[in-house]
This record gives structure tokens, C-alpha cells and sequence, in this order.
């Protein structure tokens, strides 16, 4: 069958421009040797991997990192030669294709290494990988200057390339930054006690990229704000520059009726009107990722603000409508219009949680199209 597809009014618009504007101030921002590493993993924070990746190479990104061997090939299909890092625990079984497809693993284990020992002499092209060091944040790496020796010289060994070094910061986004300081000697220190330095350390996420000093080392690894999204309040309140958000949700009108006092709206009845309303239907719902825990946020119609009735269902949502308006008006759920903007951060407080869930809890069934 020829593919038929988007018939459903209900998109996301994915702004290029916004990425590539948003890449170009962080160029300006960092010092000129350092580079810039775009993080997209998960699908570009639910931007889509290959048009993300290459919209951020074109405007400066040197660097690609993802969280997983399915992701490091997937963009490697599209992308070749660009330095793909996995930034998540890889299985050693993954390594020769790493290898042959120059792919670079994050790595933290003696044993690990001691797996892989076998293997190495087989693989036609270098292994690289980059030490991961644990200051802090306590998910994955070596803590102390004995661990990382141990793997560094377990690394030792032909077609294996130690290539970089890198830590993660806990608190980089808050306004304390103690901890954030104390992460930062750590790492200072585990890196200093290396017989060589790898050609690259990196320790910056997008919040120390933008509001912290002297830690761009060889490279920062740049996702959330790459999408035009500040870490934290506290970041989106000292930002070096404007960031440019490049997702918006859009749909349509499919359905508008006046409602009269008593009537009521979606499952559960809990909606009831207390005079005469219109009220539209618009064709998405929590199989998006639009969850039940938004039915109190209001989404844009002619530029105004129109709220959220009823329950939100698994497709369908209804809206009350400022006026009477027809079938085929434009909705916009996230982003511009008129004069007024709802950003992700909205809905993220609306869920009470971080502006990082948005993007990626919006499902594949909308359609991501592209705005170049
Ligand atoms: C996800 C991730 C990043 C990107 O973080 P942002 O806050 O989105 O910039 C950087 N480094 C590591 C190790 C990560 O897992």
C-alpha cells in the first residue's frame, strides 16, 4: 500500500532554525577549542535523532552522544564519521561492532576490560572509549584515584584507544553550588593523577555549559537547552543568551457544539456547564502523552487562552472555547501564538515535575515535521 499517512490534524512542528540558533550562541559563548558534544539520545529529547543531529553539526556541533548501543547505530545509519558516544553502561558484546562502526563506549570497569581482552585483537579498527569517573552524582564510574588507575592500565592493550575522561555533575542547574564544587576537585583531582592525558576530558552538561566557569575542559555536552529548554529555573533566570524552544504541538478543531447550563463533559460527568458554552473537541489525548494530570491546563485558540474540560481521554480532549468558533481552527497545545506562548515549562509545573519529561513523554504517534 503507498504509505498514507498524517491525516490526523495533530503534530508537532520540530523548528530547525531554533536548534541551529541555539547551538550557534553556545559556540559564541565557549571559548573556540572546545567542542561542542550534542546530546541525543532518546530520540533527540523527542525531537527526532537524525534531523536534530544534523541540523547541530551544521551550526557547530562537532559531537554526537546518545544513551544506547540501539541509538549510537541507529545514528550511525544516517551519520557517518561523526563521533557517536554512548554515555549509558554498554555489554562487552556490543564492543567489536562499536568498534567497527566507530562507535565510542563510556567505560568504568576493570572487569569489563578483562572481558574485552579477548576480543580487542579481532577488531579491525580502534576501540575508543572514554573513562567514566563518578564525583558525585553516583550513578555509574570509578570514585577514586586506585579505581581509575586500575582501569586505566587494565585499558592498556592494543585496538583499545582511552580517548577521553569524563564526570557528571548532581547539582550543576541549582544556585548552591557546593556540591557542584566539590564534584568539580574530584574529578580535578582523579584526572590529574593519570600518567597521560586522554585527548579529551569533558565534564559540563548544559547547565554548567551556560552558567558555570572554567569547566568547558576539552568538550561540554550540550542537551536540554540544545532544544531551546533551560535545566532549572534557576538556569532559565541566568542565561548567558536566549534560547529558542523548537517543539510545538499543534492540532485542530474536528468538533464545536454550544453546551447549555447542566450539561455535562467526558467520562465521569465532572465537568458541567453553568450557562451557554462552546465547547471543541480536538484529536489528541494521553495515548500522545497529553496525560490525564494537564486537565487543568489551557492550550491556545485565535491566540487566546482556552482551558481544558472534563477528563482527558485517550484520544480526545475538550476544550471550552472563548466564542464560537469552526471546525478546522488551528489549537496549539505547546508554543506561539498570537501574543501568548505556552512552553513546556508550564506543563511541567502543571505535572509537577521537569521540563526534561515533556518532550520525551510525548508518544510516536504524533508525527514529527520539520521547519527548516
Ligand atoms: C543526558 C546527559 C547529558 C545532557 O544533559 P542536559 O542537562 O540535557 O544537558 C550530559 N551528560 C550525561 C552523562 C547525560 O546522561
Amino acid at each position: 500500500m503507498e504509505e498514507l499517512q498524517n491525516f490526523r490534524p495533530t503534530k508537532a512542528v520540530i523548528d530547525l532554525k531554533a536548534i541551529q540558533s541555539n547551538i550557534s550562541n553556545l559556540r559564541k559563548h565557549l571559548h573556540s577549542d572546545v567542542h561542542i558534544m550534542a546530546v541525543i539520545k532518546a530520540n533527540a529529547y523527542g525531537h527526532g535523532d537524525i534531523r536534530v543531529a544534523e541540523a547541530a553539526l551544521e551550526a557547530g556541533a562537532t559531537m554526537l552522544a546518545v544513551a544506547t548501543p540501539e541509538e549510537a547505530l541507529h545514528v550511525r545509519c544516517h551519520i557517518a564519521d561523526t563521533p557517536i558516544l554512548i554515555l549509558g553502561a554498554v555489554p562487552v558484546s556490543f564492543a567489536p561492532y562499536a568498534a567497527k562502526y566507530g562507535i565510542t563506549l563510556t567505560v568504568f570497569s576493570t572487569e569489563w576490560l578483562e572481558q574485552l581482552a579477548p576480543l580487542a585483537p579481532q577488531f579491525e579498527k580502534p576501540l575508543r572509549i572514554h573513562v567514566k569517573v563518578d564525583s558525585g552524582m553516583g550513578r555509574i564510574g570509578v570514585r577514586t584515584v586506585e579505581e581509575l588507575r586500575a582501569v586505566y592500565d587494565a585499558a592498556q592493550m592494543e585496538h583499545v584507544v582511552v580517548d577521553g575522561i569524563f564526570t557528571h555533575f548532581a547539582t550543576a542547574d541549582d544556585e548552591e553550588t557546593t556540591f557542584y564544587e566539590q564534584q568539580l576537585a574530584t574529578f580535578k583531582k582523579l584526572v590529574a593523577s593519570l600518567p597521560t592525558k586522554p585527548r579529551l576530558v569533558h565534564a559540563a552538561n548544559t547547565a554548567a555549559a551556560l552558567v558555570k566557569e572554567h569547566v568547558q575542559f576539552d568538550a561540554v555536552r550540550f542537551g536540554i537547552s540544545l532544544y531551546g529548554l533551560a535545566p532549572s529555573p534557576y538556569v532559565g533566570e541566568h542565561l548567558p543568551y536566549a534560547l529558542q524552544p523548537a517543539f510545538s504541538l499543534e492540532t485542530e478543531l474536528v468538533h464545536v457544539k454550544e453546551l447549555h447550563n447542566g450539561e455535562t463533559v467526558g467520562y465521569g460527568a465532572t465537568y458541567e456547564a453553568t450557562g451557554d458554552e462552546w465547547i471543541g473537541t480536538i484529536p489528541v489525548g494521553y495515548a500522545d502523552g497529553v496525560l490525564r494530570g494537564l486537565a487543568n491546563q489551557e492550550v491556545l485558540v485565535q491566540g487566546m487562552r482556552a482551558p481544558i474540560v472534563g477528563r482527558i481521554c485517550m484520544d480526545q480532549i475538550m476544550i471550552k472555547l472563548p466564542k464560537k468558533m469552526t471546525v478546522g481552527e488551528r489549537v496549539v497545545l505547546i508554543g506561539k501564538q498570537g501574543n501568548d506562548e505556552i512552553t513546556m515549562q508550564e506543563w511541567a509545573s502543571r505535572l509537577n515535575t521537569i521540563v526534561y519529561e515533556i518532550p520525551c513523554m510525548l508518544t510516536t504517534r504524533i508525527p514529527r515535521v520539520y521547519n527548516a
